[in-house]
Order: C-alpha cells, then structure tokens, then sequence
C-alpha cells in the first residue's frame, strides 16, 4: 500500500495513524477531520473542563508551550487556555512529526469512490488512496423543533466551549434532557457549579439497558443524592422560547458562531405530561448515531453503524472501521478504551488485506459523577442476575457481578476500582466462573427487563 487514507481526526484515528506506523507502514498517510482542532480528549469535557471557568488553569497543568494551543487550532475567541489544551490534546508536537501525516482539518470526507480509490471531500478534494481507515464517530441526536439559543448538544469541544461559556456567565436553572452517561456527567457538572438542575428522562428509569433495573437505581440516587431533580417517564414535547433573539440578550457568552444568533432564547422545557420547566440553559443528551452519513452512496453495509467483522474489516478489505463509528459483529460501543484498541487490529488486517487478527477485549466504560467513579466491564444480558459482591449502595462504594449460567459476564463497580479492575482482568482472559457470594450478601436479583 503506498497511500492510506484515515477519515476522522479523533480518538480512533490518531490510533490508527499510529498503529499504522508502529507496524511498519511508511507511504502517504493522509488523515481527514471535519472538526478544524487536531486530536483532542472528549471524556474531559462533560467533566473538568466544564467545570472549569474559562481562562482558568487546568489541575493537570505543567510547562505551557504554544504549540499546544497550535495542536489544537485554538484562537483568542475559543476562550481556551493552554492549559486546557494542554489537558486535552492527545499528541504533541514531537509525535506529530513522527508520524509525518498530511492533516486535512476543517473540511469532511463526502464520499467514498470505490471504483477510483478515492475519498472525496466536500469541498471537491479527491484523495486517491489504496487503504481507508474509516473512525468519523457519532453525531449527537438533536430534538425536532426550531432552533433557541441556549439548547446545547456535548459532542466536541465547541459544544463545550459554547455551554462553558454560558454556564459560567451565570446560568441558574438548567435542564437536562437524556438520563444517560452524557447527560448524568453534564448533571453532575452544572450542579457542581451551582446551578438548579433537572434532568428530564423519557424511560421509568435512566440507564437500565445498560445495567439493569438494580444498579441504575444506585446510580439514580447519585442524582437526587445531590440535589438533583430526576423527572422519569415523561417525554418532551417542546422548548419554549419568550420570543427574544440571543442577540437581545447581550449576555450569552457564547463566542460568535456558536449559537444560532438571532434564534429566540430558550425560557423553559414543555413536558409531553404538561409540566413546564423554567430554563436558562437546556443540555440535550438523547444520545448519538454513528457518523456514516457520508457513506450512504457506497456500497459498504451500514446498520447502526459500518458494519465490520470482529477485526474491523468491512465488505471491502482496503477499507476498515474502529471507534464509535464501527459496528464489531453484533456490538457497536461507544467507549474511549474500543476506540483506542481497535485501531491496532483494524490496522494490522488492512495492512495484511485480510482479517488476521481479532478484537476481542470485552468493552470497558468509565464515568465521573458527584465526585464518584463508576466503572463497567463486559457484556450483560438482559436476562443476567445480578449480585454485589462487596460493599453496598448505602456505603457508596460496591462491587457487583452479572451472571448468567454460573459465569460472570460484566462487572460494574461504583469507587471500588482495585477489585473491579482485578475482574475486568478476569474478564479479558474469558468469561470467570462466579465466585461464592460472601456471608450475608443479598441474594441474586434477576437482571431488569430493559
Ligand atoms: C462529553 C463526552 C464525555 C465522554 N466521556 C467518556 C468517559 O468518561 N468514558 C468513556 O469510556 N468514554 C467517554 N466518552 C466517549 C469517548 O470519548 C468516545 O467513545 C470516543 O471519543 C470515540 O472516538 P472516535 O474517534 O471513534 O469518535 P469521535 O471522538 O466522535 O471522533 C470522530 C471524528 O470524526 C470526525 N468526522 C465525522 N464525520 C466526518 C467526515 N465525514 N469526514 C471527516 N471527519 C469526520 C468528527 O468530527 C470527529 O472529530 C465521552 C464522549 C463525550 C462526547
């Protein structure tokens, strides 16, 4: 292969425009990002960089160099420090030279000619190429309706830009619609700085596909633990806006571009049950879909996602898929550690031209809430039971393990990382038999129906 092509200047690409080195390849590599920012960080922006005021130093702070502000494409109107970008950027400088890629930032691959080995870009660019490393993500879902001012999405760091922004400028009431992980760490954030928050979730309870009826209540009582209002089971039918255009309010904070300008502001959240909700700011996390609209007019087969085998090879062996964007046989994750192994093996199979080599880690998911951890590992079914095997809700902090046929199938711990990871380890090495249930542990709960 002399020229290989990744779309997706993320997490998943940078992964494989260094897998791609590291296993040899030394022809044209050509990455393609929408975004105008090279490589950065997400899981930090629903967390420390929201809450931190704008122009104020990262913890993680050390030497500043302007190249981090460089890496990031960063301006004075972005409002973000180099201390930010030092915490958020995932290369430096000295990597980026060693990777000695062409970085076309700022304008999104359109299309894929399989015929001429190409992608094309929207603004007419073609890039002939012989590989395709596609890892273009997901897209936040948006609620129908016109736009206001005040409504945010959380995807990229413009989105979190835009809601620092106005958070900071002094935001009191918010809203958050979506219970899931997104909207709990934005949650868990604005209450942090003050604000009165509601979140606004359409199912009984928030989180139960994911870890069934038992353990989502441990993590709804995060909320309401703190303060935080949870609204289950109703709808939204609608933001209302008073009629006023953001421009009017002069206070928005929002650097110019970032909010529709002359959309009426939000003023409050309608209910589908009737409930209207006051609202300053509202947070939209209804979660995502996969970024493959750019893939419609090509002949790869695409279900909720690139559909790929267990090795990320698509229908067509010179185009392979990692991230977000990538559905792995049954499973499409949305997780940082999928996004970061899958590359190496997606890689490795293009660079062989066919699949010799498997991703099979079971997916891994963190998430910082109200000052908690939580942490879970491997594939739950909706029939599991499950059990907790060391300490207890009321303590804040347990261990539990889903079950199924006497085999323990994912683990989720809530600030019990040393023993979790032990048993992720467990998990990894293939499915660990259930260990005895300690004295006095409550008995097996049969996992929630989703
Ligand atoms: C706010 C937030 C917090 C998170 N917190 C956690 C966490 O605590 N724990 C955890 O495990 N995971 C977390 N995640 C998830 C994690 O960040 C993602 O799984 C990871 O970013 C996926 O990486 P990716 O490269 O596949 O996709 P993305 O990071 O979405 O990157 C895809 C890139 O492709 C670009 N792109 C899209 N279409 C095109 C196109 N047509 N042409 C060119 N480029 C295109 C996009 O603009 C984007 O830059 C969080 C995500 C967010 C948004």
């Amino acid at each position: 292969m002399r020229t290989v092509t990744v779309v997706g200047a993320s997490l998943a690409g940078l992964y494989a425009a260094r897998a791609l080195r590291a296993q040899g390849f030394d022809g044209r590599l050509v990455v393609i990002g929408a975004e105008r920012h090279r490589p950065y960080d997400r899981p930090p922006l629903s967390k420390d960089f929201l809450a931190r005021a704008p122009g104020a130093p990262a913890m993680a702070a050390g030497a500043r160099s302007p190249s981090d502000a460089d890496t990031l494409a960063l301006s004075d109107a972005d409002a973000v420090t180099l201390s930010d970008a030092e915490a958020l950027s995932l290369s430096d400088a000295d990597e980026d030279a060693e990777l000695a890629a062409e970085w076309l930032l700022g304008t999104p691959a359109a299309g894929l000619d399989t015929a001429g080995r190409a992608v094309l870009l929207a603004d007419g660019r073609r890039i002939t190429t012989d590989g395709v490393v596609i890892a273009t993500g997901a897209t936040p879902r948006t609620l129908p309706g016109p736009p206001r001012a005040g409504v945010h999405t959380l995807r990229t760091l413009d989105d979190a830009v835009a809601l620092r922004a106005e958070l900071h400028a002094g935001a009191r009431k918010v809203v958050v619609i979506g219970g899931g992980f997104i909207g709990a760490e934005a949650a868990s954030t604005c209450a942090e700085l003050g604000a009165d928050v509601t979140i606004v979730e359409a199912a009984p309870l928030p989180l139960v596909p994911q870890l069934g009826r038992e353990i989502a209540q441990v993590c709804a009582r995060l909320h309401t633990g703190h303060g935080v209002r949870l609204l289950c089971g109703t709808g939204v039918k609608a933001l209302r806006a008073d009629g006023r255009g953001d421009g009017d309010r002069g206070d928005s904070g929002a650097p110019p571009g970032t909010t529709t300008r002359r959309a009426p502001r939000v003023t409050g959240v309608e209910l589908a049950d009737g409930r209207l909700l006051g609202a300053d700011t509202v947070i939209v996390g209804i979660g995502v879909r996969p970024a493959t609209d750019w893939l419609a007019a090509s002949p790869l087969a695409l279900r909720d996602g690139v559909l790929c085998d267990q090795g990320g090879v698509t229908a067509l062996r010179q185009v392979v898929a990692a991230g977000d964007v990538a559905r792995y046989g049954e499973l499409r994750a949305e997780h940082w550690t999928s996004a970061t192994e899958q590359p190496a093996v997606a890689v490795r199979n293009l660079l062989a031209g066919t699949t010799v080599a498997r991703h099979t880690a079971p997916p891994y998911f963190w998430s910082d809430q109200y000052g908690s951890r939580i942490q879970l590992a491997g594939h739950r079914g909706p029939k599991d039971t499950v059990r907790i095997a060391e300490g207890s809700p009321e303590e804040g902090s347990l261990l539990a393990v889903y079950e199924r046929d006497g085999e323990i199938t994912a683990a989720f711990a809530l600030n019990r990382p040393r023993p979790f990871t032990r048993l992720r380890r467990r998990l990894g090495a293939g499915r660990p038999a259930a260990p005895a249930a300690p004295a006095g542990a409550p008995a097996a709960a049969p996992g929630a129906t989703p």
